[in-house]
């Protein structure tokens, strides 16, 4: 490469380092010294700084930047674009793959696939150890004191148990009541056990969502002490769990009832999926592609071809 690309410091010798003068070797963006303009003619083909385009040292090779702090944002910029585009094309192939292969399978036109990418999850599932129950039973205990005045607020105020219950099971929806949607929601639901929990496992860690909110309306809504609500999630915790997710992320999805499982639990959805029900508008029975991978890793696919029929891969 002749010259550099000279973004981020344009009046600097791109050998040497040092400023350039006005009229000074202005094509190959040297200082104009012997030396300088000589490294740069024998080395066309070395490392330059992705931000001004001198040449590298064998220090700055792998950050692909001089020492300049403008220099590394750029090339980090630069690194995190090609990663995504790479990652996308790699996502790409991979489901054209599957879907050619899962199509195959079942005899089905490929155009008639809907796929969602998730990113899934596939921790290892261990049995509890002692420290993780303790820990979450401590936490338990000090999210019940903070509950104490929530409760006794819901209590005084005298919030419906059936409000607090239907708050807590519905996926949020702009037609709540139509067929469509509630298919839409049932479809929205066999994604998620076809991904197997992918949001537990990156963000259900030792607690659970179990907050002090929740510990008080499970109270509330079931006329139990916290105390006693405290007992009753540490009842669910199931004998083996991810050991990187959630604490009640079980082999087959999650040990909690939805009734006590946190608003966030109830009501998130993924990229992938809010993108899904976006598309699926009108079309909510079609057969489904569920194709889950972590970075570069493919873990699992599983073609849903009709809201009760399953196909594991
Ligand atoms: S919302 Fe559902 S599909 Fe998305 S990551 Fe969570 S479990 Fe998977
Ligand atoms: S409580 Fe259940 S739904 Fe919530 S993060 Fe944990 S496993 Fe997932
Ligand atoms: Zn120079
Ligand atoms: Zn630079």
């Amino acid at each position: 490469m002749v010259g550099g690309g000279p973004l981020t410091n344009p009046r600097q010798c791109v050998a040497c380092r040092g400023p350039r003068t006005d009229g000074a070797d202005t094509f190959y963006m040297t200082c104009g010294a012997a030396e300088c303009l000589h490294a740069v003619i024998t080395n066309p083909e070395k490392p330059r700084c992705s931000g001004c385009g001198c040449l590298l040292r064998d220090s700055e090779l792998d950050e692909g930047a001089c020492e300049s702090v403008a220099c590394k944002v750029v090339a980090l910029n630069l690194r995190i674009e090609q990663e995504k585009r790479a990652l996308q094309k790699w996502t790409d192939d991979l489901v054209a793959k599957e879907v050619r292969a899962h199509a195959e399978r079942h005899e089905l036109s490929p155009e008639a696939i809907y796929v969602v990418v998730v990113e899934g999850s596939e921790g290892e599932i261990a049995p509890y150890s002692p420290a993780r129950r303790s820990r979450f039973i401590a936490q338990l205990q000090s999210e019940a004191k903070k509950a104490e005045p929530i409760l006794l607020e819901y209590r005084a105020s005298g919030k419906s148990a059936a409000q607090s219950e239907s708050e807590d099971i519905q996926i949020p929806s702009p037609h709540p009541t139509s067929e469509r949607q509630m298919l839409l929601d049932r479809r929205s639901l066999d994604v998620c056990g076809a991904c197997r929990g992918g949001c537990c496992h990156r963000h259900g860690g030792d607690h659970g969502f179990v907050r002090s909110e929740r510990l008080a309306q499970t109270s509330y809504t079931t006329h139990q002490t916290l105390a006693e609500s405290v007992r009753d999630y540490v009842a669910h915790l199931p004998e083996y769990s991810c050991k990187s997710g959630c604490v009640f992320q079980s082999s087959s999805g999650c040990s909690l009832p939805r009734t006590k499982r946190a608003d966030i639990c109830n009501n998130f959805i993924c990229g992938g999926l809010r993108r899904m029900r976006a598309q699926l508008q009108g079309r909510e029975d079609c057969t489904i592609l569920v194709v889950a991978v972590r970075g570069f890793e493919h873990l699992h696919s599983t073609l849903l071809s009709s809201p009760d029929d399953l196909h594991v891969a």
